[in-house]
């Protein structure tokens, strides 16, 4: 799950961004609507929080660009002011929710998860393979009832492989999808996290869940023929 926040107030930001890094989401920072606009329509995120008040475009002219140009992710706007106009503004252009400065980050969390949850397909909310299960709401994992502990790119890793289950996954893939745009795809990290990942979940159980399919990327699939399922 990738979220970019549009903000220049530098305090506001890098709370949010840190806050967001430690509940393992993927998150970059744009500091006024211009880069804003350019990143949002770059990268493929999933969600966007977008403040009202910003240099070069404000957040409503970013908004509506992006949504001109068939940008999909959910959006949340932030704004200091609450007023019916300001909000029926927002949802105008294209917000999916609303949130009022200040906030507490518990209720920015709370937004973020059930907007995420309401784009997952079939809202799906946790993520089985095999005796695998991934939890996107409160992005705990567990392999045969045991929790595994994993770090922001490796359950981003993990999550993707998953939602993808079956399907050979390249690294191109996820380098946009669970790395931050400065990333270079061609560094060995990618391989290095997923030697991680599978190190912790594979430690004391029989058969492997992620196969390296040479040339091509990594696959995640049940050890053993009996089909995913999604739950
Ligand atoms: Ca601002």
């Amino acid at each position: 799950m990738r979220i970019l926040i549009v903000e220049d107030e530098r305090k506001v930001a890098r709370f949010l961004e840190h806050g967001l890094r430690e509940e393992l989401f993927t998150v970059d920072v744009a500091q006024d609507g211009e880069e804003g606009l350019y990143r949002a329509r770059e990268f493929p995120y999933d969600l966007l929080i977008l403040d009202v008040l910003l240099p070069k475009l404000d957040g409503l002219q970013v908004l509506r660009a992006y949504r001109a140009s068939q940008g999909r992710a959910r959006v949340l706007m932030l704004t200091a002011r609450d007023t019916v106009d300001d909000r029926v503004a927002g949802l105008d252009a294209g917000a999916d929710d609303y949130l009022v400065k200040p906030f507490a980050f518990a209720e920015l969390l709370a937004r973020v998860r059930a907007l995420l949850r309401r784009d997952a397909r079939d809202n799906v909310v946790h993520l089985e393979v095999h005796d695998l299960r991934l939890d996107l709401r409160t992005r705990k994992v567990h392999r045969g009832g045991q929790p595994i502990t994993l770090s922001t790119r490796e359950f981003g890793v993990l999550a993707y492989l998953m939602r993808h289950v079956g399907e050979v996954v390249t690294r191109t893939q996820l380098a946009e999808h669970v790395w931050e745009e400065q990333f270079d795809p061609h560094s060995n990290v990618i391989d290095v996290t997923v030697y991680h990942l599978r190190e912790k979940l594979d430690r004391g159980f029989d058969g492997r869940l992620i196969q390296t399919i040479r040339g091509s990327g990594y696959q995640l699939a049940p050890p053993d023929p009996a089909a995913p399922r999604r739950a």
